[in-house]
C-alpha cells in the first residue's frame, strides 16, 4: 500500500500510482525468486541481482517524482538476503554512505 498522504503531496496521477504498485509487485516477485536459490547462487548472481533491485528503485522514484537519488535507495539491504547491518543504513540515508557486512551474500566480499 501506498502512503495516500505522500501520494497527494506529490499530486500523482492514478496512472503513476498503478505503476508504483506494479513495481511494488516486481520488487515482492524478485524477493520471493530469491528465496528459492541457494547462497552459492545469489553470490554467483549478486551484480544482477543489486542492478535489478537498483534499477527498480530508480524507477519508484520516478513515479514518485522526488529525481532519481541514489543515496536515498533502501530496498538493497531492506530483503531477507542482504545482512548488511539495517539501522546503521537506515541512520545514513540520505548520506553517500553504505555500510556492508563482508559477509552479505549480495554486498560482501565473497
Ligand atoms: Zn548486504
Amino acid at each position: 500500500m501506498l502512503n495516500q498522504r505522500l501520494v497527494d503531496q506529490q499530486n500523482l496521477s492514478q496512472q503513476d500510482v498503478d505503476a508504483l504498485n506494479d513495481l511494488h509487485s516486481m520488487r515482492e516477485n524478485l524477493f520471493d525468486n530469491l528465496k528459492t536459490l541457494n547462497v552459492n547462487e545469489i553470490i554467483a548472481r549478486a551484480d544482477e541481482i543489486n542492478n535489478l533491485i537498483e534499477e527498480i528503485e530508480f524507477l519508484m522514484q520516478d513515479y514518485w517524482k522526488f529525481g532519481r537519488d541514489a543515496k536515498r535507495h533502501t530496498w538493497w539491504y531492506r530483503n531477507d538476503i542482504c545482512t548488511c547491518p539495517k539501522m546503521d543504513n537506515d541512520d545514513a540515508l540520505g548520506a553517500n554512505l553504505r555500510y556492508h557486512n563482508a559477509s552479505c551474500p549480495l554486498h560482501g566480499d565473497l
